[in-house]
């Protein structure tokens, strides 16, 4: 069950570089599409339909979906994450046009250009950091006067002569038609208005796990990603987890396809366990 579209977060992005085995890289869509096409061949059935609601109690477990009552022997969750948006004007216009929430995906793709990075938390800073291998400037705004990140990022930053900080704004719209070109920010403490030129704007203000439909029956954590152990188990025997859903860190298509693998073998022992004990 897939949602109603293929592709998860990766079908978002233009051109994925870093996945293995595509030298010159490939479509976030099209490797979705080739994801499935394989799957298929060894039996696979893909639903494009969305899952409302669960019931793990007892097996097999339940999955309501839009159309219909779905039954499993063993389930494995992979409903990824969202990055969160500003949900201003021109952001999701632009996106892939110069807006991005991956900079080691997109990065790449400002070599010699200025951006700026919307947050102030450790994956602001991280990802700004990273971000000044291939861009000439990079710009956090951030709309408090001093940074969540941990203190040796801190330092990093500020120590880094690509890195400069606008502080006490928030950025209230992306400017571009076919790309980026600038954004429009407010200081809160003037309330003055301004545009700040880029060719791209990357945003981290945290992402949001899509979990709500297991709150109350698999374990999470603080920030409500699923809890598992390294073989993919969750508290529920029978039900496994895969990708972003359980990792708020690597938060790639590559740990999350690993992931995947990992949770499909462990499904199948599970499931070769009962027959031999029957
Ligand atoms: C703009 C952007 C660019 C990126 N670029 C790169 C890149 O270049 N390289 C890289 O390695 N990573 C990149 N990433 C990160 C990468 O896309 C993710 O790490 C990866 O897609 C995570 O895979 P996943 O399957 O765990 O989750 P997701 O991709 O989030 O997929 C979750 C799937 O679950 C489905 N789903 C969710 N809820 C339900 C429900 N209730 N019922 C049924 N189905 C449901 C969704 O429809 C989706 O198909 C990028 C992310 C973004 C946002």
């Amino acid at each position: 069950m897939t949602g109603i579209e293929l592709g998860g977060q990766a079908a978002l992005t233009h051109t994925i570089e870093n996945y293995p085995g595509f030298p010159d890289g490939v479509g976030g869509a099209e490797l979705g599409e080739l994801f499935q096409k394989q799957a298929e061949r060894f039996g696979a059935k893909v639903e494009f339909e969305t899952a409302n609601s669960v019931d793990l109690s007892v097996r097999p477990f339940k999955v309501n979906g839009d159309s219909g009552e779905y039954l499993a022997d063993t389930l494995i969750v992979g409903t990824g994450a969202r990055p969160n948006h500003l949900e201003i004007p021109g952001e999701y216009e632009l996106t892939g046009k110069g807006v991005s929430y991956c900079a080691t995906c997109d990065g790449w793709f400002f070599k010699d250009k200025k951006v700026v990075v919307v947050g102030g938390g450790d994956s602001a800073l991280e990802e700004g950091l990273f971000l000044t291998r291939f861009a000439t400037s990079v710009t956090i705004i951030h709309r408090r006067d001093s940074l969540r990140a941990g203190k040796v990022l801190q330092h990093r930053a500020f120590s880094n002569p690509k890195v400069d900080f606008i502080w006490n704004s928030l950025v209230t719209e992306v400017i571009g038609t076919d790309k980026v070109t600038a954004v429009k920010i407010t200081n809160l403490d003037s309330g003055l208005e301004s545009e700040v030129p880029t060719d791209g704007v990357f945003i981290f203000i945290g992402h949001t796990p899509n979990t709500q439909m297991f709150k109350g029956q698999l374990d999470m954590d603080d920030l409500g990603y699923i809890t598992a152990n390294h073989l993919m188990e969750t508290n529920v025997p029978g039900v496994f987890v895969a990708g972003e859903v359980a990792d708020s860190h690597f938060r790639q298509v590559v740990t999350s396809a690993g992931m995947g693998a990992a949770a499909a073998i462990q499904a199948t022992h599970f499931l070769e366990k009962e027959t031999v004990n029957a």
